[in-house]
């Protein structure tokens, strides 16, 4: 399906202003021939001019609650329209985009409510006739910096929070989709939210996000993306002693135990390893298997691979599977799958597919602990299948990764389950389920390499990271 949708203008946006003018192109991943946006492209002295703080901290909660709510209003009734923009940008299918933008706009209504609850306590004091109480006060300016994966959802999951506690925002998504950006900023400006609140600024992260990071009033700042931008982004922040909070890649495991069914196995298997063509932090890329269900297990994943998740544009009814971001992931991906099979490993499926950025599920059996494929992120819808004789070395081979972020078992044997959690380095434990999909109520992020452990994202945790606590005593003799 084509479609005749004019290329958007991506600006700048800058005191409630969208300035600049296009020049950096994005075509649709499904039609590499489509314009689908143009992007201004900033420097150093676009931040400068974006990192301001108009009046926002001083609104009541229950104000704050009202832009934010509204904002989400207006984000579920256009998010057919949205989620459009975000599958011919991004390539997820329209099912997946279409989750994604409900998800931003659930966010931007939990964090409208969070508005509305008492920040602070109250405490005892060792001092007669004194009350004590603590103030959760914003930080001021903070720093977003967003990957392209999850273009609308993961700026809110960090602009809501950061807005709910009062702060004001200067957000930098990735130059590959910039629009989906547009539409969450779009919303909430309609919503009421005071121009300059929240500034977009585009450009090169190198360029665009280093200047954010690097500004000195900047009081914090939240990124989301690969482990060596993260560590740039640690150094530069440290320096200066802004608030970090990176939360980075990921290997995630899927074990498998003998005790499981196969076919429930391999559904949980592929909904992790395929689904958003594996282009989430937290999708499944090693599959962890005891020897007596190894072959039914790899059988029914590679059949659930054909017959569930064929590639093609996210617009058509027919995929099951979008395409792959762009051109240097794609290239990325099948040089995986030569490596795996010049280190010994089986590619039983997945390979390039017809033209276009298109790739089948793959599947590389017989992938060990020093295989590369066991040991870096692809990005990508593919799945390395490693033999393991128990429970015990499972998690031995799970654990010895520099990352660890989501983790799952596949088990109806609740000790080995429960061993699972509490053995498995992961900040994310699923058990019977995806290591995709999360609650966005619900603490997110990673340990080791995959984050820095600061504070987590989502529910109360990214409230603590947008705010710090001011202690009061007051005599009252
Ligand atoms: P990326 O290349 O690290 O980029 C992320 C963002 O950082 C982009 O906006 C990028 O800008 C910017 N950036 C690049 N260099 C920078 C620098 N020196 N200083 C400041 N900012 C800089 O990541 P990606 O390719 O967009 O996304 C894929 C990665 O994100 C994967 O590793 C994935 O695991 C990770 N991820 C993690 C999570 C999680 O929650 N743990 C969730 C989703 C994705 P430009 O690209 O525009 O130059
Ligand atoms: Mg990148």
């Amino acid at each position: 399906m084509t479609t005749t949708l004019a290329p958007q203008e991506v600006g700048h946006l800058i005191g409630g202003e969208w300035v600049g003018s296009g020049t950096a192109e994005r075509y649709n991943p499904a039609h590499p021939g489509e314009l689908v946006s143009v992007t201004a492209v900033g420097d150093a002295s676009t931040v400068e001019a974006a990192v301001a703080q108009p009046e926002w901290s001083n609104r009541t909660g229950p104000a704050r609650a009202a832009v934010l709510t509204r904002a989400a209003e207006l984000l579920t009734v256009r998010a057919d329209r949205v989620a459009v923009d975000l599958v011919r940008e991004e390539g997820k299918t329209l099912t997946e985009a279409t989750g994604e933008v409900q998800r931003a706009a659930e966010v931007l209504r939990f964090f409208g409510a969070a508005c509305w609850r008492a920040d602070g306590e109250t405490l005892p004091s060792a001092t007669p006739f004194t009350a004590v109480y603590t103030r959760r006060e914003p930080l001021g300016v903070v720093g977003v910096i967003t990957p392209w994966n999850f273009p609308i959802a993961i700026p809110s999951w960090k602009i809501a929070p950061a807005l709910a506690a009062g702060n004001t925002v200067v957000a930098k998504p990735a130059q590959l989709t910039t629009l989906s950006t547009r539409r969450l900023a779009e919303c909430l400006a309609e919503a009421g939210l005071p121009a300059g609140v929240l500034n977009l600024v585009h450009g090169s992260g190198a360029l665009v996000g280093e200047a954010l990071v690097a500004h000195p009033d900047v009081a914090a700042v939240s990124f989301t993306g690969s482990g060596p931008v993260g560590r740039r982004i640690h150094g530069l922040a440290s320096e200066r002693m802004a608030r970090v909070q990176l939360e980075m890649g990921g290997k995630n495991p899927l074990v498998v135990l003998d005790d499981a069914d196969p076919v429930r196995a391999a559904t949980i298997a592929a909904a992790g390893g395929f689904g958003l063509t594996g282009q989430a932090c937290t999708a499944t890329s090693r599959l962890i298997v005891t020897p007596r269900i190894l072959d039914a297990v790899v059988e029914e994943l590679a059949n659930i691979a054909v017959r569930r998740y064929l590639p093609g544009d996210g617009l058509d009814p027919e995929a099951q599977m979008g395409p792959v971001v762009s051109d240097g992931q794609l290239t990325s991906n099948l040089r995986y799958l030569e490596l795996a099979k010049a280190e010994g490993g089986d590619v039983v499926t997945g390979a390039h597919a017809a033209q276009g950025l298109y790739q089948t599920p793959a599947i590389v059996t017989g992938v060990t602990s020093g295989h590369t494929l066991a040991r870096e992120e692809v990005f990508g819808p593919v799945v390395a299948v490693m033999a393991v004789n128990d429970l015990d070395e499972a998690i031995a081979v799970a654990n010895d990764v520099p990352f660890g972020l989501s983790a799952g078992v596949v088990t109806n044997d609740l000790r080995a389950a429960h061993q699972f959690a509490a053995q498995i380095a992961a900040g994310v434990v699923k058990v019977n389920r995806p290591t995709s999909g999360l609650d966005l109520n619900v603490p997110f992020g990673g340990i080791k390499e995959s984050s820095t452990n600061t504070y987590r994202e989502q529910g109360q945790g990214a409230l603590d990271f947008y705010t710090w606590t001011k202690s009061v005593y007051v005599g009252i003799d």
